[in-house]
């Protein structure tokens, strides 16, 4: 076979595939391929992710569709965090894998591709110390908003995930490396960044806190506003904090997962918080940024949560008032200590929980929504939206806000947000901050 011409990169799960997912697409794009949207791209990258259950069976039976009518098939790379778990047996469960190639391993990608077009099929889960990111090429083109990792792995251990199994070691890029792939990304069109790691706000390198790196990004002109996520509660330093009173491009949302209301079953999570502790630090927050939004995860059903367990997770969202969230049953995940504790709790039983515990968040982010109406802010556009004339972008608050107007994709522009809906809000505008 010849070599591959065009690529399809498609990417499941967190901002994390997401970034990995842009990276890939760069690494092959250099080597002269081009992205291919149909059925027909010559290779395709499935970029897994493994957080919950049923993920490997999902990417298999990805993969089986990937064979074409007049039954050839593409090159297929098996990518992520499945690939990671799976390794080798990847490629004795289907026999249309031809590259399995982990999250730290994937700067191989254009060898390995090479190797497969030559027939050789090929496995790299190894994880070197991040000298991935020096084999990948420079930032050139970006949408006006941009994830950045600047952080890879965790070490935090909780009891039911496999992010630090498939992930590896929680590592920090080096402080010169993020700035320097900061200024390629704004020459490249971002006016947003927003700095990725499993436990983002334990990112240091070379003496600077994650607080140092904000206020150096800061100062770069022509980018606008600053984000970070995802953050653990227990990283979450006084620094970071201040920085969210007098940093004016870091934005007033923050996601800090809390995933249960319980001490003992945050215990049993091996989260190293509890709910005391956490309350102290949004209160900090709060204090520090009032109108900050806050975000979370939440886990229902873990091994052993009793109807009390639950009942404080309803509390605790309560006393929050959370913005927004995201919410999961939980899932055992093969060889994580949470998955052989006793106490495991039925289907149905987390299917209740955890339509009542999203009837409740969906309460609090509609409350919060209704209570930016009437406000003016600054809006970012980062989308068509469906109906014509229609613009879809982002407020301070990452709520997506719907505009009639004829600015254009990475425009700011003021807008009065008018009426709120579930999960976003209406606005109109008021006048355009900068001419396109
Ligand atoms: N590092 C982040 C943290 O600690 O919050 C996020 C990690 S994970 C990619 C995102 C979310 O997936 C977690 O916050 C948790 O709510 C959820 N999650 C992880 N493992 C899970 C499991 N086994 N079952 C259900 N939800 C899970
Ligand atoms: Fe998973 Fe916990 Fe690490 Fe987050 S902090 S990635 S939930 S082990």
């Amino acid at each position: 076979m010849t070599l591959p011409k065009t690529y399809r990169i498609k990417s499941f799960g967190c901002q994390m595939n997401v970034y990995d997912g842009e990276r890939m697409a760069e690494l092959l794009s250099a080597r002269g391929m081009t992205a291919a949207d149909g059925e027909d791209a010559d290779l395709v990258v499935l970029n897994t992710c493994h957080i919950r259950e049923k993920a490997a069976d999902k990417a298999y039976s990805d993969v089986g569709r990937l064979t074409r009518d007049d039954g050839s098939k593409p090159l297929v790379a098996l990518a992520g965090c499945v690939a990671q778990a799976e390794g080798a047996e990847a490629q004795k469960r289907s026999k249309l894998i031809d590259m399995v190639v982990g999250p730290q391993a994937y700067h191989r990608l254009p060898e390995m591709v090479a190797e497969a077009a030559a027939g050789r099929k090929s496995v790299d889960t190894d994880m070197p110390a991040i000298s991935k990111f020096d084999a990948l090429p420079r930032r050139k083109r970006s949408g006006p908003s941009a994830f950045l990792s600047v952080q890879e792995g965790c070490d935090k251990f909780c009891t039911y995930c496999v992010v630090p199994y498939t992930r590896g070691a929680e590592i920090s890029r080096p402080f010169a490396d993020i700035a320097a792939e900061a200024e390629q990304l704004v020459a490249g069109g971002a006016r947003e960044i927003t700095l990725l790691g499993q436990n983002v706000n334990a990112w240091e390198s070379d003496g600077r806190d994650l607080a140092g790196l904000i206020r150096h990004l800061a100062s770069f002109g022509e980018l606008e506003r600053i984000r970070y996520t995802t953050s653990h509660p227990v990283n979450m330093g006084d620094a970071l904090i201040q920085a969210h009173a007098d940093v004016p491009k870091l934005m007033p949302y923050l996601h800090l997962p809390v995933q249960s209301g319980s001490d003992p079953i945050l215990k049993a999570m091996n989260r190293s918080h509890t709910t005391l502790s956490y309350l102290e630090t949004i209160a900090k927050v709060r204090q520090a940024r009032p109108d900050i939004a806050i975000s979370g995860d939440f886990i229902v059903g873990f091994p052993g949560e009793s109807d009390e367990d639950f009942a404080a997770t309803l509390r605790i969202v309560d006393e929050v008032r959370y913005a927004a969230a995201f919410s999961f049953k939980y899932s055992p995940r093969p060889g994580t200590p949470a998955a052989s504790m006793e106490g495991q709790i039925p289907q149905g039983i987390m299917d209740e929980r955890l339509a009542r515990l999203q009837a409740r968040l969906a309460e609090h982010s509609t409350a919060f929504n209704a209570g930016c109406v009437g406000r003016t802010v600054p809006v970012l556009i980062d989308r068509v939206g469906r109906k014509p004339g229609q613009m879809i972008g982002k407020s301070p608050w990452l709520q997506s806000v719907f505009l009639s107007t004829d600015a254009g994709i990475g425009d700011m522009v003021d807008a009065r947000l008018t009426h709120a809906l579930p999960n976003s809000l209406g606005g109109e505008l008021v006048s355009m901050a900068e001419a396109a």
